[in-house]
């Protein structure tokens, strides 16, 4: 799932500063499950805003609410589009994608981002988040024992560990488990140990963000005779 937390109230209640109508849009997906962006997450952030809004004599200000079910699917957000007439400005509560496709959508509108989009990651128990993958674009999983070196070496070394893992933990951080160690352990557990006997090559980064924002096209699902769209 994509992974994000909320930015503090004061920190939203700056960003709509300049606005008297300000729509808060959840989103019903990755945030709602990682207890950022949704229904819930929503209602407790206009409850608190509008407190604040009232602390500093700016209680007029309306902030409503509403949650979609994906902001970051056009056809989702057709359900907000009879609602945003009314507001001078939304906060979007949906990662980085959704802020955007609300901003491409309503072009006469300012959105603000309600949230810090952080990564694509795994709960690790009741309320922790770890990042599992980078999003690279050139998948080498298969390599590494399936633990990811990109994301979870804090150097991103292909090769092997650096000198400063101790007690299977990274030197970058004491609460982080150094990845190689992980890497290993992994693949001694399944006996392909000697597979990492010959250097692994360079990454490809131009499949990465490195190449410019990236687009995946997949003709067999695009509509006949309509093509991708652009
Ligand atoms: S190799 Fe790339 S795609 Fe695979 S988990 Fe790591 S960052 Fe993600
Ligand atoms: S200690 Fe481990 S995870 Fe940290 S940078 Fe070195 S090899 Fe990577």
């Amino acid at each position: 799932m994509i992974v994000a937390d909320r930015k503090k109230v004061p920190e939203i209640r700056d960003m709509i500063k300049n606005h008297d109508r300000v729509l808060l849009v959840g989103c019903g997906t990755c945030v709602t499950v990682c207890m950022a962006g949704g229904e819930r997450e929503t209602g407790i952030l206009g409850s608190a805003l509008r407190m604040s809004l009232k602390l500093i004599g700016r209680g007029n200000v309306v902030v409503d609410e509403c949650t979609i079910e994906r902001q970051c699917e056009d056809a989702f957000v057709d359900a907000l589009a009879p609602r945003v007439g009314d507001y001078d400005a939304i906060c979007s509560f949906g990662c980085g994608a959704g802020v955007q496709a609300l901003a491409e959508r309503f072009p006469n509108t300012p959105v603000y981002p309600g949230l810090n989009t952080q990564f694509i990651g795994i709960l690790e128990s009741q309320g922790v988040w770890t990042e599992k993958c980078a999003g690279c674009g050139a998948c080498r999983l298969g390599e590494f024992a399936g633990i990811c070196p990109l994301t979870r070496c804090a150097k991103r070394l292909l090769n092997g560990p650096c000198a400063g893992s101790r007690d299977g933990k990274c030197e970058v951080r004491e609460d982080l488990e150094c990845g190689w160690q992980l890497i290993y352990d992994r693949a001694k557990a399944l006996g392909i140990l000697d597979t990492f006997e010959v250097t692994a090559t360079p990454q490809d980064w131009s499949a990465s963000l490195d190449g410019g924002p990236r687009k995946v096209v997949r003709e067999d699902q695009c509509i006949a005779g309509l093509g991708p769209k652009a």
